[in-house]
């Protein structure tokens, strides 16, 4: 109990068995991974980076970009840092980027599909975050929003181990992605982050910006949980970088699937922190199985907080 109390107050992410299950911020601004580096958590698992394109008529220079990076490298320093390339159409335009209108931005030319029109953006910003990296002396993880195919992986892991990047990922987001996450996984990556918000819109075909279908857009929605089922049983580090993560039940069930570090607002990493100190493995496990059970969201609720400690 002496052990518990002290995983929920403060330090690494543990279950209540010791499975290391690394407790991460997410973060837009410069100003946001300066506060978030000021607080208790073990890194950054999602450094959304097309925040430093928006409200501008052009790119970002390749020297503009390598300082960011490297205040923000510098900011956590061992600590590790999350990097997503630029994640730009549908909800995050940018005005110097989609030139063409879409009837279905959402299903656009958008994330890692922008480099297919603008492969210059890619290249100078993998180029600035292995320039930063070289500065700092850190090794950043560096991933691509939107990747849907093995292809699509192994282009952007050779793209970015070409720049001179070492650990090199794909937030899984889209639902082909997460069924054949082992094959993109074999196509040449070091680590994989689901993105719950994306999947779950992809998954359910419901807009995540349509307030009326918030049901549909519930991550606990059976059919959410299969996929990062799918994708938790890979042979590499998988996270999760959606807002599902900051739930500290649905966390439970996350871990309960594979996944082994959550990245969120700072603010919800305490209560996430004090569920997975209260929750062994096999428990987390025995969550993910009755959730996986449900026909509804909150059935799959009911289900894992039956089967969790009352505490929780
Ligand atoms: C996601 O899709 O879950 C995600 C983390 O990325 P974003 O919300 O920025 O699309
Ligand atoms: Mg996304």
């Amino acid at each position: 109990a002496r052990a518990a109390l002290a995983a929920a107050a403060g330090g690494p992410g543990r279950t209540a068995d010791g499975t290391a299950v690394q407790l991460l911020a997410n973060v837009g601004t410069l100003e946001d991974a300066e506060r978030a580096a000021a607080q208790d958590v073990e890194g950054v698992g999602l450094f959304r980076t097309e925040v430093l394109f928006l409200d501008r008529s052009s790119a970002p220079t390749l020297q503009e970009q390598t300082e960011a990076y490297a205040r923000v490298f510098t900011a956590f320093g061992d600590r590790k840092v999350v990097v997503r390339t630029l994640d730009a159409g549908a909800d995050k335009p940018l005005a110097f980027v989609d030139v063409a209108a879409e009837e279905n931005p959402a299903l656009g030319v958008r994330g890692l599909r922008t480099a297919r029109r603008h492969p210059e953006l890619l290249q100078t910003q993998l180029a600035a975050l292995a320039a930063a990296a070289k500065q700092t002396g850190t090794t950043p993880w560096v991933m691509a929003p939107m990747v849907s195919t093995p292809a699509e992986a192994a282009e952007f892991a050779l793209t970015a181990r070409a720049a001179g990047l070492e650990t090199v990922g794909a937030m899984v987001e889209v639902p082909a992605a997460a069924l054949r996450a082992h094959r993109l996984v074999a196509a040449g990556l070091d680590f994989v982050s689901l993105g719950t918000n994306d999947l779950t819109q992809y998954a359910m075909a419901a807009d995540r910006l349509e307030g009326d279908l918030a049901d549909l857009l519930d991550p606990w929605q059976p059919a959410v949980l299969q996929l990062v089922a799918a994708t938790g049983s890979v042979d590499v580090p998988v996270g999760v970088c959606g807002e599902a993560a900051r739930d500290p039940l649905l966390a439970l069930v996350l871990v309960g699937l594979g996944v082994r570090s959550l990245s969120m607002a700072p603010a919800a990493v305490p209560a996430v922190r004090f569920a997975l100190s209260r929750t062994s493995l096999a428990t987390c496990r025995a969550m993910a199985e009755a959730a996986l059970s449900a026909d509804s969201p909150q059935e799959a609720r009911d289900l894992a907080a039956r089967s969790a400690d009352p505490d929780v």
